[in-house]
């Protein structure tokens, strides 16, 4: 049986750090699951099923990645569809102590699930949707950020709010 890998976040928007995390990991691990968060304590930008087909239409040439949802605990989803490992991301060192907590946490709950980190791409390692977010809403120019496709996406959001 090969080794399935999920990947949980937010991703609202996508940015191309996560793309390139997805990329990456595609090469090491025999099956992706990209899992988008329905997070309810959050406000997100665009609406769980939004965040699911705007990262599908970006992943279909990997033939070993799939986009899900998911609410709850990422380890009793994590068991649901039998991912054996979960996948973060790490850009700086303020990301570090929140992902080792969860991480240990994840691991000690559910037993046996451990997390790999991929530390970003360089040119990437400045790049959050926070950010992408709050420029976006200034009018500013967002395309080195995420890809295409994703651009309109969000400026339409933010001109509905204007
Ligand atoms: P969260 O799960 O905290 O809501 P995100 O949806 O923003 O976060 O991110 C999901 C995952 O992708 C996290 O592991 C995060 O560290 C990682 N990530 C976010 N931005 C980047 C980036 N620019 N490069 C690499 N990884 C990133």
């Amino acid at each position: 049986m090969g080794k399935r890998a999920i990947y949980p976040g937010s991703f609202d928007p996508v940015t191309y750090g996560h793309l390139d995390i997805i990329d990456r990991s595609s090469k090491i691990f025999d099956e992706i699951i990209v899992g988008v968060l329905n997070n309810r304590q959050k406000n997100p930008l665009f609406s769980v099923d939004e965040r699911v087909s705007m990262i599908s239409g970006l992943v279909q040439k990997y033939p070993n990645v799939r986009v899900d949802s998911f609410d709850g605990l990422l380890i009793d989803y994590a068991k649901e569809i039998s991912a054996d490992i979960i996948i973060r991301g790490l850009r700086a060192i303020t990301d570090f102590e929140y992902e080792l907590q969860i991480a240990q946490t994840n691991r000690v709950e559910s037993g046996n699930l451990d997390t790999i980190f991929l530390t970003t791409s360089l040119n990437y390692s400045y790049l959050s949707s926070t950010i992408v977010k709050e420029f976006a809403s200034y009018g500013a120019d967002i395309s080195k950020f995420v890809p295409e496709e994703v651009v309109p996406l969000i400026e339409q959001k933010y001109k509905n709010m204007r």
